[in-house]
């Protein structure tokens, strides 16, 4: 199908096991999502977070189970709509040998093209990344041979790039590194505040601040053992 404008999506009962691994990162896991949900996925470390939002981008397919989005299993979208249809912060963000601007773009490779040096340079005052652009501006080098950056910033950079993109489903892998609590909640905020259609999936490690959410599950070794509102966890 082509590119869907809003996005509901349904896990069901998925399994997946990474090839070198004996048991399974994902077990028996459901979840929905309602086009303009905001969930959030709590858990703690190699719960499985960070596995779940890739097997939602197709980095891996599952085992058992059925991942769909709009009713249509995820194996049956092309690439490129998935890739138009899904914004992604991951929680390492990959920085490349290229100018700034090509690394603000990147995400946004068919659906944005046309995001204008002023549209990235504001992104990049937004996140307080304005002293990236001495020098050279958006054409200062990035990656190997070029400007090193701190954790924090290549952490902003992967946010840039979705906020840059406008996709109808944003999922956001939160990291307790590189940014301190107060910028990654400004950050959360202006990620989640973007239309009321926007499905919205984060991945965090602390129920701080997830008042806003429609739903949160709690997951432990890969499957979900508890959801409910912020109130009633
Ligand atoms: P964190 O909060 O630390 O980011 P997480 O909840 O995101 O953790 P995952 O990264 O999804 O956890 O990992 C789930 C399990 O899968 C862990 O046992 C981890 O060791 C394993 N795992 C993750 N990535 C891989 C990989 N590429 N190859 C093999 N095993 C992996
Ligand atoms: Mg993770």
């Amino acid at each position: 199908p082509a590119p869907a404008a809003h996005v509901a999506l349904s896990v069901m009962r998925v399994r997946f096991q990474y090839p070198e691994q004996v048991v399974p990162a994902i077990n028996n896991l459901s979840l929905t999502v309602a086009v303009g949900e905001q969930i959030a996925i709590l858990g703690h470390t190699g719960s499985g977070k960070s596995t779940l939002l890739q097997l939602l981008t197709r980095a891996w397919d599952p085992q058992a189970g059925e991942i769909t989005i709009n009713g249509v299993l995820l194996h049956k979208w092309s690439e490129r709509a998935l890739r138009e249809m899904t914004a992604v912060v991951p929680q390492r963000v990959h920085i490349f040998s290229a100018t700034l601007r090509a690394n603000l773009r990147l995400a946004a490779q068919d659906a944005d093209a046309n995001a204008n040096d002023e549209q990235l340079c504001a992104v990049m005052q937004q996140l307080g990344l304005d002293t990236l652009l001495m020098g050279d501006g958006l054409n200062t080098w990035l990656g190997e041979g070029g400007r090193a950056l701190s954790g924090g910033e290549q952490r902003r950079i992967g946010i840039a790039r979705a906020l840059l993109h406008s996709a109808p489903l944003l999922l956001l892998d939160e990291t307790n590194e590189g940014l301190d609590l107060f910028t990654a909640q400004q950050i959360r905020h202006l990620l989640t505040t973007r239309g009321k259609e926007r499905t919205v999936i984060i991945v965090t490690h602390h129920l701080l601040g997830l008042e806003h959410f429609d739903r949160i599950y709690i997951i432990d070794r890969g499957t979900v053992i508890e959801q409910g509102s912020h109130q009633s966890l």
